[in-house]
């Protein structure tokens, strides 16, 4: 199923109401595979209507973080980015030093998944994440 329908169902059947401009804010994310910042959602919606305001782009995409339908995370932007989890899973490690990025497999993740689900009952959100730190070049001058 396309990714604008499988959302559209999803929170359909949630008891969402699927407005005119939230389709189109949902076709916006789910027609990328990539992250998008809500400006470049804005930018990108800009381009079909003027009737849509950055606000009601938050509120949309914190509908689908709520629900569980996209990610937010820092990639060291100074903005949230967003995706839906047609991106896929993985770790983005970011170099602090000189922004180096470099996805690593999401699998190195499902220890600490299950070591807190089992201690805390806390079921974290690891598909899509970020991790800051020093790249090989820059780690090894300590
Ligand atoms: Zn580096
Ligand atoms: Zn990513």
């Amino acid at each position: 199923m396309p990714n604008l329908e499988h959302l559209t169902k999803i929170l359909r059947d949630r008891g969402y109401r699927i407005t005119a401009q939230r389709e189109i804010i949902l076709g916006a994310i789910a027609s990328s595979d990539d992250h998008m910042s809500a400006e470049e959602i804005y930018a990108k919606v800009q381009a079909r209507t003027s009737t849509i305001d950055i606000a009601t782009i938050y509120r949309t995409l914190e509908m689908l973080v709520e629900e569980g339908l996209a990610c937010k995370t820092n990639l060291g932007t100074g903005e949230f980015m967003y995706a839906t989890f047609q991106h896929g899973s993985h770790i983005h490690l970011i170099c602090r030093k000189c922004g180096a990025v470099i996805d690593a497999d999401h699998s190195a993740l499902a220890k600490l998944e299950d070591s807190l689900l089992a201690d805390y009952g806390f079921r974290p959100d690891l598909q899509h994440i970020s991790l800051f730190g020093l790249c090989a070049k820059h780690a090894q001058k300590g």
